[in-house]
């Protein structure tokens, strides 16, 4: 490819697991018909992202550019794009590309694609450089088919968590049905926590953080939950037993599901969607006898997506953030790990030089 075919975009990259994220050049394709060339303004720090630098799941291909919460405004758009304006403010999330045809594309549940899933990042394709690069950089050509309309009034930079946070924790709330005259739980108040929080309130659940920090109980209160239940207190969860619809488990590392089951009423549900690469021990007694269900969930399909932010525009629904530069990521990453966050970092991406 000659130089001028291809779109510069300055990026921060992580090398080799554990390493410093640094800068790196990627070279965008340019718009093809159906393309949409983003100029990027913010982009949210999600635990997976810290997965990929950490290499937890073993799959991370170096140089990884991490990013798949993507808020920007629209520079160029292909030939056919016409639905989608010069300037207008739009969001890209963990998803760039499927098959498709495959069953879960039919059912627009792309996030299932059995066929041919382009994630955001580290996903192999035949654009420059082989491989998918995501929003810790200044810009990103992007289908038309993925990219996401954002609803007037919210923020762009604590709207930018909703791409990933937002829609992972909404996707299986609507699948499960949540809502009035429910009791949910959350576990872990984190960036997808906190959201989870807001976002089943809003549904007209009854809302209940389920914490290992017991630090974190005074300030479920702000995301709408009603009360606190701190893990390690025994007691407090024996009296919880039987009390739970539906639970979200969100912690990024590996703990004991059967803990939480027993908090679930007779068919209730625990909906893992924290992510780690670890055999587990369970013990499925307190699944049998109430008929408890254990199931898990990943991301969400494109219309929902947009349902999902045209329900958080309506409700108000924005994610509580620490704004940083491009290059304080290396210590917010090991704050992330550190689990000292309130609640997302998001990079504002106007601290990233051209060159
Ligand atoms: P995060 O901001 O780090 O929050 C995770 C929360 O889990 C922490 O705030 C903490 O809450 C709790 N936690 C951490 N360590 C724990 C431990 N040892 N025991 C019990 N609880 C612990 O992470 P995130 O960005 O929300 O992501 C959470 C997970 O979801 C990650 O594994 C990420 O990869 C995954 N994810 C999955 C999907 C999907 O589609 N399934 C999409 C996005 C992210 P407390 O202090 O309140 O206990
Ligand atoms: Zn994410």
């Amino acid at each position: 490819m000659t130089k001028n075919s291809v779109i510069p975009s300055p990026s921060y990259a992580v090398r080799e697991a554990n390493g410093p994220l640094g800068p790196f050049h990627v070279d965008r394709r340019l718009p093809g018909p159906r393309d949409v060339l983003i100029e990027i303004d913010y982009c949210g720090v999600c635990h997976t992202d810290l997965h990929y630098v950490l290499n937890t799941w073993g799959n991370a291909v170096y140089p990884v550019v991490p990013g798949h919460e993507i808020i920007g405004h629209v520079i160029s758009l292909g030939a056919d794009v016409n639905d989608l304006q010069l300037g207008q403010r739009v969001g890209v999330g963990c998803l760039v590309g499927s098959c498709g045809h495959c069953d879960a594309c039919q059912h627009g549940e792309e996030s299932y694609c059995t066929e041919g899933l382009v994630l955001t990042y580290n996903t192999p394709v035949p654009d420059p450089g082989g491989i998918t690069y995501g929003g810790f950089s200044k810009r990103i050509t992007v289908d038309r088919d993925f990219v996401l309309v954002m609803p007037e009034g919210l923020d762009s930079a604590r709207a930018a968590p909703l791409l990933c946070a937002g829609i992972t924790t909404y996707s299986p709330m609507r699948r499960w049905k949540v809502g009035p005259g429910q009791r949910v739980g959350v576990i872990g108040l984190g960036g997808l926590g906190h959201i989870a929080l807001e976002i089943a309130h809003a549904m007209g659940a009854t809302t209940d953080l389920i914490t290992h920090s017991e630090a974190k109980a005074a300030e479920a209160a702000r995301f709408g939950a009603e009360d606190a239940l701190i893990s390690s207190d025994t007691d407090a969860m024996t009296r919880a037993e039987g009390q739970f619809d539906f639970i979200l488990d969100t912690v990024p590392v590996p703990h004991r599901f059967d803990t939480y089951v027993p908090l679930l009423k007779r068919g209730g549900v625990l909906c893992i969607v924290g992510a780690f690469a670890a055999d587990m021990t369970f013990d499925p007694t307190a699944m049998n006898m109430q008929h408890r269900i254990v199931t898990g969930s990943f991301i969400g399909g494109l219309r929902e997506t947009q349902e999902m932010l045209d329900f958080c525009g309506a409700h108000g629904i924005e994610a509580e953030i620490e704004l940083i530069t491009m290059s304080e990521i290396n210590a917010a990453m090991a704050r992330l790990e550190a689990g000292d966050v309130k609640y997302r970092f998001v990079i504002d991406l106007s601290s990233l030089a051209e060159s």
